[in-house]
């Protein structure tokens, strides 16, 4: 059921619980030492298992569609951190693991003025379709010429 307009932002009763629970595991969990770190999350691992191993199909399917809806809410939290980050680029970033920065290959082409396109760029981009027509550029001068098409000796 959507909620009331009034409602948004709002923490329900049970997201308060969970956000209690959260800052009481957080705080918790800075005064642990590595073995109780490790038996906390052997315990979780054992009871996550007991937990799953019981459920229903439609119980196991509620809970991974939360998961995915989670995982989602992380990665969508992670590219508000890099909003602006192609001008700020780390070395120290595996950009690989960012699914949502993959935007394929430049290899789909325009049918009318044959630019090569993203997949997800809009048909009609750069020309309007075959609207706007832009003469071809004049043949660059030698040097630069060998240049651009890579048979320069340098
Ligand atoms: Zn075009």
């Amino acid at each position: 059921m959507p909620r009331k307009r009034s409602a948004i932002g709002v923490r329900t009763p049970a997201a308060r619980r969970m956000a209690a629970r959260a800052a009481r595991g957080q705080s918790s969990r800075t005064l642990e030492n590595p073995q109780q770190s490790q038996a906390r999350l052997q315990s979780d691992r054992l009871r996550h298992r007991v937990q799953r191993a019981s459920e229903t199909p439609q119980q196991s399917q509620t809970r991974q569609e939360a998961d995915r809806l989670r995982h989602f809410r992380q990665r969508a939290s992670t590219w508000a951190d890099m909003l602006n980050a192609a001008f700020h680029y780390n070395p120290a970033l595996n950009y690989e693991q960012f699914t949502f920065l993959q935007i394929g290959h430049m290899d789909k082409q325009c049918l009318h003025c044959t630019a090569f396109k993203y997949n997800g760029e809009r048909l009609g981009m750069y020309c309007s379709a075959g609207k706007v027509r832009i003469p071809d550029l004049p043949e660059p001068p030698e040097a630069l010429r060998t240049l651009l098409d890579g048979s320069s000796p340098h």
